[in-house]
């Protein structure tokens, strides 16, 4: 009656035709298993770090699989493929987060991933790295000493322009040095374990970029993250011991990102049986300071003797019931990471910050913050875009909380503030239990 000529949503809920349901479907072209079933909802958008700047997961998938269509049909997709290294691979944090929103589980970086892969023609580069990884780290201390001798010499806003400089002429290949810049460790001098002490154990693998990175000059912490978290592990009555060839030890992260699975897989292997010993067979636990390797280590693990746990559930299960605490009142704000997320230990990290600090802001809408490890230096465009509305959000405290140095480098740049590690945090608001207020 409304609608006698049928021009509003022709053969929609109403229709004369018997085969409309065979007809008009919207093409689902196979692209690859990973993501083979994706329903184009878009539930996973609004977490992506790249949404708004380049492309969501799910357009991800919508322009892979019209990629693989055309090659299929036998047009030449030199020019698409071209523009989708940037917009789909490039700009990717390939963090996965995606994956928590997706109805049917599909984590949009492991395409990302593999991609990569197939691009990955650097092996022998790799190779070197894994082989000889402590004398990588070593090459990143000493980038970082340059870094900061260069700041000594030409004051901070000398530096940041010439930085931009050779940034913009090398065509992003050399990182943008920002305030937020680690300075450099010193070579790690790790005590050898007492076996006459009596204290019970815990192993504390120091990841890389702690090794390598210490807190940035303007950063009111200025003790290095292995001396806080060494201070907190002992003041709750453990023995701290480090696992033999610390510094050789990777678990694989920086390669599996870069698409080299092989050499991802051996460094993970290689730190999973160091600590298996420096455990004693898995009998002492063992805490690992950065939340993404943490990850990796404990993802497809098949020997359940080791217990390998993240700042912030070791805290939960093993510091607080020996801890008392006094909360700061300074606000703090939190960072909670993409893998602190994949860890199901987000709201946990939110209840220790709030035994430490009277306020507590967790800013609403950065999910995932785009630094991803090395991004925030190759592919800055991703950070900015990701935590553009930090600032604001942070702009009551003089501090922030994370854990993973890496992400803490980003989300100091773009909130204005320092962001450091929880440990830090919670070393100073917290007392051994019983013991008198200092
Ligand atoms: S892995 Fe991260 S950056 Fe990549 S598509 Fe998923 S949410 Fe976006
Ligand atoms: S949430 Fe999953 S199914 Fe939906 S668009 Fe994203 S990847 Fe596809």
């Amino acid at each position: 009656l409304l609608d006698p000529t049928g021009i509003l949503n022709p053969d929609v809920v109403l229709s004369e035709d018997p085969q409309i349901h065979l007809k008009n479907l919207k093409p689902m072209p196979a692209a690859d298993e990973i993501v083979d079933k994706c329903i184009e909802c878009g539930f996973c958008e609004p977490v992506c770090p790249s949404n708004g700047l380049t492309l969501t997961p799910r357009q991800r998938i919508v322009i892979w699989r019209d990629i693989q269509a055309r090659k299929r049909a036998g047009v030449d997709t030199t020019e698409i493929e071209r523009l989708y290294h940037y917009h789909g691979v490039e700009t990717c944090a390939a963090t996965g987060l995606c994956a928590q929103r997706c109805p049917v589980g599909i984590n949009t970086g492991d395409l990302v991933r593999k991609l990569r892969g197939k691009e990955a023609n650097k092996t022998g580069t790799a190779n070197w790295l894994a082989d000889h990884f402590a004398t990588a780290v070593q090459g990143t201390r000493f980038m970082l000493h340059v870094a900061n001798g260069a700041h000594l010499i030409m004051g901070t806003k000398g530096l940041a322009k010439m930085s931009a400089a050779m940034t913009k002429a090398s065509k992003g290949r050399v990182p943008q040095w920002t305030p937020a810049m680690p300075q450099p460790l010193q070579r790690l001098h790790l005590p050898k374990a007492q076996p006459q002490d009596e204290r019970p154990r815990v192993v504390y693998l120091a990841a890389c970029v702690s090794r390598a990175m210490g807190p940035a000059a303007r950063d009111q912490e200025q003790q290095p993250l292995l001396d806080a978290t060494r201070s907190l592990l002992e003041k709750a009555g453990y023995q701290v011991v480090f696992p033999d060839n610390l510094n050789d030890l990777c678990c694989g992260q920086p390669f599996a990102s870069k698409g080299y699975a092989e050499q991802a897989e051996r460094k993970r292997q290689e730190t999973r049986d160091a600590l298996l010993k420096a455990s004693r067979g898995g009998l002492d636990p063992i805490y690992c300071d950065t939340s993404p390797c943490t990850l990796r280590l404990v993802q497809d693990l098949a020997d359940e003797r080791l217990q390998v746990y993240d700042p912030v559930k070791f805290i939960r299960t093993h510091l607080l019931d020996k801890l008392d605490f006094v909360p700061q009142d300074a606000p703090i704000a939190v960072h909670v990471t993409c893998s602190t997320q994949h860890l199901g230990e987000a709201q946990a990290l939110i209840d220790i910050a709030r035994r430490c600090a009277k306020e507590v802001v967790v800013p609403e809408g950065i999910h995932c913050c785009g630094f991803a490890g090395d991004k925030g230096f190759t592919t800055p465009e991703l950070n900015a875009h990701s935590l553009r509305s930090l600032k604001d959000a942070v702009q009551v405290c003089e501090e922030g909380i994370s854990t993973s140095r890496t992400c803490e480098i980003g989300l100091s740049q773009h909130g204005g503030i320092d962001y450091h590690g929880l440990a830090y945090l919670v070393n100073r608001a917290s007392r051994s239990k019983g013991a008198s207020p200092a």
